[in-house]
């Protein structure tokens, strides 16, 4: 399996070789401005899944200390494109926005929204909801968990 990601000026180009570990909608206020979206729709893949676009072509910004989160946006379009986290001891993580999925259908739906307690909007869907810094965390690191063991 490969799903083909781009920016949308398609400056930036990667590809993805297996199912996401888990998509989450992200209401943090860095989601939310990186995203300029009420929220980020993000699918999070196995570093070792993910075929990273060609440096030169990705400006990367953290926006935190330490930088956990490396945020990556297209050098040309100035959209996101793709995000990586690195943290010691745990595995590398990919984070796509659906956005720059050529084929977002080939993702599976999302399955939790997070971080939100700092939302713009109330989303009236049946997913779970986890408001609270550690909370979020704590979910999203057990989903991340459960696809790495079903995978
Ligand atoms: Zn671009
Ligand atoms: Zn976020």
């Amino acid at each position: 399996m490969a799903i083909n990601g781009q920016c949308s000026c398609k400056n930036v180009s990667f590809q993805l070789k297996a199912s996401p570990l888990s998509r989450v909608l992200c209401h943090c206020t860095i989601c939310q401005s990186f995203n300029d979206a009420a929220y980020g729709d993000v699918a999070i893949f196995r570093a070792k899944d993910v075929v990273m676009p060609e440096e030169d072509t990705v400006n990367y910004q953290a926006f935190t200390k330490p930088p956990i989160v490396h945020r990556g946006k297209c050098k040309a379009c100035a959209k996101p494109a793709i995000e990586y986290v690195s943290l010691p001891l745990t595995p590398k993580l990919v984070i796509v926005p659906i956005a720059s999925i050529q084929d977002p259908d080939l993702i599976p739906e999302a399955s939790m929204h997070i971080f939100y307690h700092s939302r713009k909007n109330e989303i009236e869907d049946a997913l779970p909801k986890y408001s609270g810094y550690l909370k979020s965390q704590m979910a999203l690191g057990l989903v991340l968990i459960k696809g790495m063991f079903k995978a």
